[in-house]
């Protein structure tokens, strides 16, 4: 008998890009996230499930359609006044996604596919010659990609036998046996650590820290580059104090540091995403930017003065790649 190909949810594939890993790179993006960050600007990331977005400007109505209405099963699509589609009932949704499919005018489109691995290698083997020229390779990010454990495995040993250079993005919040089973795979490790306070973290992320701490500490054991990113996120990570312990676990806890320490600025995205998902966007208020990138830049001095490798932003060369 056949067996089933490994598949996986794929929310994006992203060609060319330039800041998550060194050189030119092939993006997969893996749906599904155990954390769900009050700034996540990727909020069709987090579920696991594929799942309807509603953008009603685009909808031409019921007099000139109603496709989707037609195309679901359950009854979940809901109308305004006009006719027009301007949500899902969620509690009724059973992630179909016929109305996607049906719906002439993307007002309605699928946030994930699900994929096999011979569709996403198809996908990231079609730039190799430039990617590879360009001293890049294929960087697995989220969600969480190592949240989709089984099927990032098979993808990294793909590319290892294809000696493509492979990054994994992570914010550490799984199984070690998750992230030890990929070192053999993965030349770079992305990872986030963003609040050393368990309740804050608790409180902002929902869930604790102590896990993704102890995978840090693995990390830096297993003797693999590795790029911290501490996303700054105003009024709740950004103190000096929450700095200052990312730098002393780093200190006392990773003896092989990371080769570069990002901290990256928060930015106001996402808001049409939620909105198509039916969800609040969680994050209010305003900053002054020229400010707060002073106040970033105090902050990586905490780092830089204890000889840590620290800079604002993605942009920057990473030591040790092309
Ligand atoms: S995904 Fe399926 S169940 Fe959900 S609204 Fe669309 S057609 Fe209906
Ligand atoms: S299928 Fe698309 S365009 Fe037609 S009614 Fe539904 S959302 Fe609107």
């Amino acid at each position: 008998m056949d067996r089933k190909p490994l598949t996986g949810i794929v929310f994006h594939i992203q060609r060319f890009t330039v800041h998550d890993g060194p050189g030119i790179r092939t993006e997969v993006f893996l749906k599904g996230c155990p954390l769900h960050c009050k700034w996540c600007s990727n909020p069709e990331s987090q579920s696991f499930l594929r799942e309807p977005g509603v953008y009603i400007n685009k909808c031409i109505g019921l007099e000139h359609c109603g496709a989707c209405t037609q195309a679901c099963p359950t009854g979940s699509i809901l109308r305004d006044e006009n006719g027009l589609t301007r949500a899902i009932q969620r509690e009724s949704c059973i992630h179909c996604l016929r109305c996607a499919e049906a719906c002439p005018s993307n007002a309605l489109k699928s946030w994930g596919v699900e994929m096999t691995a011979d569709e996403v290698m198809e996908e990231i083997l079609a730039d190799r010659f430039l990617i590879e020229r360009s001293g890049g390779g294929v960087t697995f990010s989220g969600g969480e990609a190592l949240a989709q454990a089984e099927f990032l495995l098979e993808l990294l040993r793909r590319c290892r036998a294809k000696q493509l250079h492979t990054c994994v993005e992570t914010a550490l919040c799984v199984p070690l046996e998750h992230l030890a089973q990929t070192v053999p795979y993965t030349d770079l490790y992305l990872f986030d650590l963003k609040d050393c306070d368990p309740i804050r973290h608790r409180a902002h992320t929902g869930a604790d820290n102590a896990l993704i701490f102890q995978n840090a500490a693995f990390l830096s054991r297993t003797g693999r580059p590795t790029v911290l990113r501490i996303p700054i996120i105003p009024g709740h990570n950004d103190t000096e104090e929450n700095i200052a312990g990312i730098r002393d676990f780093i200190l006392r806890e990773m003896d092989q540091k990371p080769v570069q320490i990002q901290f990256l600025r928060f930015r106001k995205l996402g808001e049409e995403k939620y909105a198509s998902l039916g969800r609040p966007y969680p994050m209010t208020g305003e900053v002054d930017r020229a400010e707060f990138e002073r106040h970033i830049l105090s902050l990586v001095r905490i780092m830089t003065d204890a000889g840590l490798p620290a800079v604002a932003g993605t942009t920057k060369k990473i030591p040790g790649f092309s």
